[in-house]
């Protein structure tokens, strides 16, 4: 049972790919640090990061409680910047409040809801790539080449909020170089990368993908509208068949 958790309804075989005895980084903050010398707004955010990565690595499960004066233990803070990053992960769609029951982490998508997540995925974002292989500058496409090429995906649970990361900031990159602001702006609505890293995360399925950009990113290269829309439904697609069967419901 982990310890910052009052229970679990999740069944998900947590560590099937995860080696238990792998820990994430905590924060590090001593727990009687004197006050005043981190400044606030950083503190929110590392706290904020903190609990989002054990969130996206399952090391809190979905849909299950969280225990603020656990992770005041845990982190060494005290409760205001907790309550100020549960706040802002509600925001996301990560953790829901219930009412007089406190913080929960938000469940796995259900079948249903992954198969529309991916269904807007294909309305969205293939246009979006063909617009972008169309309209985007030079110097953005440079950005996102190197973007691409810098990923490298490990092997540990804390890797997979750094991997969800690169992969939604490549996304969204590229939908905020389609021009049209209306795409890129239903694509973050969306919280995709939130969502869908947390049905499963294998190297494997990292190097996919990777290969799955780099290809996207030449036919960006080449400007071909057409073959960009194509290469991003494709890795919509194998992503899809990647990760539907760790889908419940
Ligand atoms: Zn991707």
């Amino acid at each position: 049972m982990n310890r910052w958790l009052g229970h679990s309804t999740s069944h998900l075989p947590l560590e099937s790919t995860i080696a238990p005895e792998e820990h994430m980084p905590r924060l590090n903050l001593q727990p009687q640090a004197p006050r005043g010398r981190i400044k606030r707004h950083g503190l929110v955010e590392e706290v904020y990061n903190l609990i989002r990565a054990d969130i996206m690595s399952l090391r809190i499960p979905p849909d299950s409680r969280i225990l603020v004066d656990n992770l005041v233990r845990e982190l060494g803070v005290s409760q205001t910047p907790i309550r100020e990053a549960l706040s802002m992960l509600e925001g996301v769609g990560l953790v829901s409040k219930k009412h007089f029951a406190g913080y929960y982490t938000a469940p796995t998508l259900n079948r249903k809801q992954f198969d529309e997540l991916y269904e807007i995925r294909l309305l969205i974002e293939p246009a979006g790539a063909g617009y972008a292989a169309q309209r985007m500058t030079d110097a953005e496409l440079a950005d996102l080449v190197q973007h691409a090429a810098a990923r490298a995906p490990g092997v540990t649970r804390a890797d997979t909020a750094l991997f969800a990361d690169q992969d939604a900031e490549f996304h969204s990159r590229l939908a905020a170089a389609s021009g049209n602001s209306l795409i890129a702006e239903a694509l973050g609505r969306l919280h995709t990368h939130m969502h869908i890293f947390r049905l499963r995360f294998q190297r494997e399925i990292a190097t996919e993908a990777a290969g799955e950009h780099a290809l996207l990113v030449q036919a960006l290269q080449q400007r071909d509208a057409e073959a960009a829309a194509a290469a991003m439904r494709a890795h919509i697609e194998k992503s899809y068949n990647r990760l539907v069967q760790f889908t419940i419901g």
